[in-house]
């Protein structure tokens, strides 16, 4: 697709129609990422961002609207689940470090490039825990330590039952817990906190210096249609001036978060049918107390509920926003209508369409476990809140923490032979099968992950200039492990995971995995 790429103008009667070689709808980290990618790999192809608010990365990417873990499974229990016969599987777990360890490549060499100036302003080092108590619990997690530590990507993990260390590790969560309370916990010190909405600003702060390149803030894409030559007529309607716009692209890319759906359905492509979305809204407790937030050092995710979805694991979380030290608590999940946080309570209700309420319905009677445990979160009172904090905080005190509202997720429902219908809590990178449209549903493991997920959206997209020497030999450029594994070649990963610490200014494993 537009491998001969030049700006043309075509003219109709009255207004201009202006062609661009690619349109990218929403500034969000997804845009941000494929749009340095593409700007890389074809600096003369004409680039617009249409974002409907009037900030970069307002929506989901916004530091406070997401966790900013770097996921790298060094610590969320969900990627590893225990299998029926007690054994721990860790395949996901491993598929994830890879994808944020390709992440953490490509922002290394856009540093490098001067593209990203200061590393310290989006990614910080912030220990990675899993903490859990209870017998059950600290069996499994004594289990998932012991399979993890034989894989090369959680080399220098740390796992200990000892309250004595866990006070060292982790003051905040011990202070005020039963003495014989069984207790595990593992530590990754190679874990991150990331500010993604930072990093969006920064990649386009770039984009927009470059020439062929438009960022058109507070402009909302109300519709898409293909033309009879496969190209896409995109109508665009500024939110100021309440002016109209239409312009022609040989490729589109749907990176509306959790505004995607509606657009995936209005493009009509075949491969966007029987897609629907199931919102779920998200709540933090943020700690306002100075010193409550200086006792803390590290991401603590937990277990989540029997029965209650992925997205819900508990996580006392240091943050570093702007420069400054945060501590956040959450999520408790609630539910809403809306497919975005600045959203529509008409958004759910408007995306059921006949291709696909069948989907939506049986993914809805499978899921009754998700529909009770998003009633019960709804209906929970402050206190109610509070008391889930004291699992993780015993001596949390009300008056330090406050409510925040995180962003939407919208979960992806999708056609299913057997079910009908399923819930996905991954993403989904939809094309048309001539690729000259991608969109991108779904919200987990997102951010982190994004660098991969735009490899595989170019892949799929543009298949034939991907096999070409000069794309191939800009990939290794961008990610110098690009064709081969980090997960199966040791060495490999080891040397990629030095350099980027290095250039991120992250921190460097030096221990080998320890038991206390
Ligand atoms: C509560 C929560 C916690 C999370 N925690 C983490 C985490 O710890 N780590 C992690 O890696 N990921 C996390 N995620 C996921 C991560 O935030 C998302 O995967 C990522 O931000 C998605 O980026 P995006 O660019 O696709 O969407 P967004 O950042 O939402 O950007 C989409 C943009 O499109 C715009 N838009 C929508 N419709 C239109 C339209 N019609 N025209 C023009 N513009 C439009 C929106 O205004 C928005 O700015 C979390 C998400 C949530 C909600």
């Amino acid at each position: 697709m537009f491998a001969n790429s030049q700006i043309e103008m075509t003219k109709s009667n009255k207004n201009t129609t202006q062609e661009r070689d690619a349109v990218l709808i929403g500034a969000g980290i997804m845009s941000a990422t494929l749009g340095i990618m593409l700007n890389q790999l074809l600096p003369n192809a004409s680039i617009e961002v249409f974002e409907r608010l009037d900030e970069v990365a307002a929506e989901s990417s916004d530091a406070w609207n997401n966790a900013g873990t770097g996921h790298s499974a060094l610590c969320e229990l969900n990627y590893t689940p225990q299998l029926p016969d007690g054994s721990v599987a860790i395949d996901k777990a491993i598929s994830i470090a890879e994808q944020f360890e390709v992440s953490k490549e490509f922002w290394a060499h856009l540093v490098e490039e001067g593209v990203l100036k200061d590393p310290s302003q989006f990614i910080r080092s912030v220990p990675h825990m899993s903490f859990v108590w209870g017998d059950e619990n600290v069996s499994y997690l004594r289990k998932r330590y012991e399979a993890m530590q034989q894989h090369h990507l959680f080399k220098g993990m740390e796992y200990s039952e000892d309250h004595a260390l866990l006070q060292q590790w982790i003051p905040l969560v011990m202070e005020g817990r039963a003495s014989g309370q069984p207790v595990a916990a593992t530590k990754m010190d190679i874990g991150t906190d990331v500010n993604f909405g930072a990093l969006s600003r920064c990649l386009f702060d770039f984009l927009r210096k470059q020439p062929h390149f438009k960022l058109r803030l507070a402009h909302e894409v109300r519709d898409l249609e293909r033309l009879p030559d496969g190209r896409w007529k995109i109508e665009v309607r500024n939110s100021t001036t309440k002016h109209k716009r239409t312009l022609i692209a040989k490729f589109v890319f749907i990176g509306a978060g959790g505004g995607a759906l509606p657009l995936l359905e209005k493009s009509d492509i075949k491969e966007g049918k029987g897609f629907g979305g199931f919102p779920v809204s998200g709540q933090w407790l943020r700690c306002v107390n100075p010193d409550v937030i200086a006792k803390h050092e590290a991401k603590v995710y937990g277990k989540a509920a029997v029965g209650s979805p992925p997205m819900s694991v508990p996580h006392l979380d240091t943050r570093i926003i702007d420069g400054k030290k945060a501590l956040l608590f959450g999520p408790y999940a609630g539910f809403s209508t809306k497919f975005l946080k600045n959203g529509s309570w008409l958004d759910l209700p408007a995306s059921i369409k006949i291709n696909n309420i069948r989907p939506m319905l049986a993914a809805g009677l499978d899921n009754l476990k998700l529909t009770k445990y998003l009633i019960d979160q709804v209906r929970q009172s402050p206190d109610d809140r509070i008391d889930a904090l004291k699992e993780y905080v015993p001596m949390a005190n009300k008056a330090d923490w406050e409510l925040e509202i995180a962003g939407q997720r919208v979960q992806v429902i999708k056609k299913d032979p057997v079910h009908g219908g399923i819930l996905e809590f991954g993403t989904e990178v939809v094309s048309s099968a001539d690729g000259s449209l991608s969109a991108l549903l779904g919200a987990s493991p997102g951010a982190s992950t994004s660098v991969s997920i735009m490899l595989k959206l170019l892949q799929k997209c543009f298949p034939d200039q991907v096999k070409t020497e000069k794309w191939e030999r800009k990939f290794k450029e961008m990610i110098p492990s690009y064709g081969r594994s980090l997960a199966k070649d040791a060495k490999l990963a080891g040397e990629t995971r030095k350099k980027s610490s290095e250039v991120l200014g992250l921190h460097q494993l030096v221990e080998e995995s320890i038991v206390h």
